[in-house]
């Protein structure tokens, strides 16, 4: 990655810290999934509103360390307006980004997480958001996991 790259990057998680997206409970959601993360001590609730299978509105409320909430706020913005089978497959994006630091072919938000895979024990803050998010859409708000997924 460039030096260029490497910063553009760092700002984007910097900003979701400073000015975090879509914070907050919905008054209209009709899915709730909570995680937590306790190695950490990061929380993280998600928000949906669908219709049908589409996101018509996301939010999250949380605390804990930087790079969950920025994760998170990041999320909402990605999840939003998209189905089910969407948000599973940009989760599957993500989730490899963090954990190989394999960079999609375009620049991507989401690639600004690349860095996290050289910090093995902060993967589970950049995915928190995301599990709850996928267990809010498949109406389980059993806690999130962390189960892997290879491609
Ligand atoms: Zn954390």
């Amino acid at each position: 990655m460039s030096a260029d790259l490497t910063e553009l990057y760092q700002q984007v998680i910097l900003d979701h810290n400073r000015r975090p997206r879509n914070r907050g409970k919905l008054p209209a959601a009709n899915r709730v999934a909570h995680g937590d993360n306790p190695s950490c001590g990061d929380q993280c609730s998600v928000y949906l509103r669908l219709d049908g299978d589409r996101i018509a509105e996301i939010s999250f409320d949380g605390s804990g360390c930087a790079i969950s909430q920025a994760s998170a706020s990041l999320m909402t913005t990605q999840l939003k307006g998209k189905t089910s089978a969407e948000a599973q497959s940009l989760y599957d994006q993500f989730h490899e980004i963090v954990t190989t630091g394999k960079e999609p072919e375009e620049i991507s938000d989401i690639a600004a997480f690349a860095g996290v895979h050289t910090f093995p024990a902060r993967i589970k803050c950049a995915t928190l958001g995301w599990h709850a998010a996928l267990n809010a859409l498949k109406g389980d708000a059993a806690p999130a996991t962390t189960e892997s997924h290879t491609d």
